[in-house]
């Protein structure tokens, strides 16, 4: 057996790291960075040299998708792994990884007065004696979802040097744009022909998140009538009395600053007008759907009560942003009980999190492709603290391999227990 390759999982990820990737929510090219594009034609490239068949990108999407054949006769159902290119709203330009073999668990100085604290961020006790990764102060490092990109190609390769590990089909997935929450709802899923897949994006080892919220946001808009106000009795409607009266039929405690966990929310964000007209911009987010429904026709019927009142003097516009796969992904326990399987084999303890925004697994999800989010091997996502370590990736890379074979053995007696907790 060949064992996993600490130096190419290093090399590869600070490679990426150097390269700028960051998303641009107001561009609307495909992706909305050609730096995106250098990445993902270099990921082609390496899928090539790695083996892999039917690798394609597509201009469309862009993504660069690629499948490790099966190599025994009777394979397992497909499975797919995902992992993005793009970085955060924060600097990307010049980034410089900086390499802190045998981590001592001390503060360490990024560069430009910052500190990486061992107090502040007490992650860091974990992983002593790795090899650690950071940034220079100035930049991110681009962890998310560089380092789900090292581990899966530390998989991808473990896999092509070990020949006897059996396997049925995999498919990789690379994409652009998941932290505008554009990439995934442009993927065209036929070149992905699989029958589940995981994201492997942020998350620290062993957790595993399949709910997320159900999003969706509104635009109210509120015509007064304008008089002025000495000869205003019975003629004047103040639009915005109108805004405040709406304001005040949402619910009082479904606010963010009184929601965690599994809670939801309605936030205005905006709140703007005059006598003559007025906006109200909102969002509403819950984790569980029939409630999330209940709040948007909450919103459907305050508007109809005020057009009711008042003579069709409201507008509203709603739309749904993304869904949580949970709903989904609770029909087929299998997929999280396969990861509940090779977690156990793994030695990690597994946390079933409740993700408190949107994936790109919501986007697969919805096209049919149940996609829970796993984990990448970094911490600290968005900003000059992120971290990940090689040791980090190739437990991500190990978890993925368990994934695999436990798959084989598994999938052709799915037990019918109930979804693991
Ligand atoms: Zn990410």
């Amino acid at each position: 057996m060949v064992d996993y390759d600490f130096d190419y999982i290093k090399d590869k990820f600070i490679s990426y790291c150097k390269m700028n990737t960051r998303s641009y929510e107001t561009n609307n090219d495909v992706p909305t960075s050609p730096g995106q594009v250098a990445l993902l034609k270099e990921l082609e490239q390496e899928l090539k040299r790695l083996g892999l068949t039917e690798i394609s990108y597509s201009d469309k999407d862009a993504y660069v998708v690629g499948k490790i054949p099966a190599n025994i006769s009777n394979p397992s159902a497909p499975i797919g792994f995902v992992a993005h290119v793009d970085t955060a709203d924060f600097n990307a330009e010049n980034i410089r990884p900086q390499i802190h073999e045998n981590y001592d668990g001390k503060d360490i100085e990024l560069g430009h007065g910052y500190t990486l604290s061992s107090a502040e961020f007490p992650s860091l006790k974990k992983v002593i004696g790795h090899t650690l990764i950071t940034a220079s102060g100035d930049t991110l490092l681009g962890a998310d979802d560089k380092a789900g990109i090292a581990g899966l190609l530390g998989m991808t390769k473990y896999l092509q040097e070990n020949t006897s590990i059996d396997h049925g089909d995999i498919w990789i997935a690379f994409g652009p744009d998941e932290e505008i929450g554009k990439g995934a709802a442009r993927f065209d899923v036929s070149r992905f022909p699989v029958e589940f897949a995981y994201t492997l994006d942020n998350g620290d080892p062993g957790d595993i998140a399949y709910e997320t919220f159900n999003a969706a946001s509104a635009k109210v808009k509120f015509r007064g009538t304008v008089v002025h106000p000495g000869e205003a009795y019975g003629l004047m409607v103040n639009a915005a009395l109108l805004a405040n009266e709406f304001i005040s039929g949402l619910p009082k405690d479904f606010v963010p600053e009184k929601s965690k966990d599994y809670q939801g929310y309605i936030l205005v964000l905006k709140n703007n007008g005059n006598v003559d007209h007025a906006e109200v911009d909102l969002i509403i987010r819950d984790f569980d759907t029939d409630h999330f429904l209940a709040m948007k026709e909450l919103v459907t019927n305050l508007v109809k009560q005020l057009n009711e009142k008042y003579g069709d003097r409201v507008e509203l516009e709603m739309h749904d942003q993304y869904r949580s796969p949970g709903d989904l992904i609770k029909k087929n326990p299998y997929i999280v009980n396969l990861v509940h399987h090779a977690y156990e084999k793994m030695g990690l303890s597994i946390h079933h999190i409740p993700f408190r925004g949107g994936t790109d697994g919501d986007f697969i999800s919805e096209k049919g492709i149940p996609t829970p989010n796993l984990f990448n091997g970094g911490a600290n996502f968005h900003g000059r603290y992120e971290y990940a370590t090689v040791e980090n990736m190739i437990l991500l890379a190990q978890t993925l391999t368990t994934i695999v074979t436990e798959h084989v053995k598994l999938d052709q007696n799915r037990d019918e227990t109930p979804l693991k907790r």
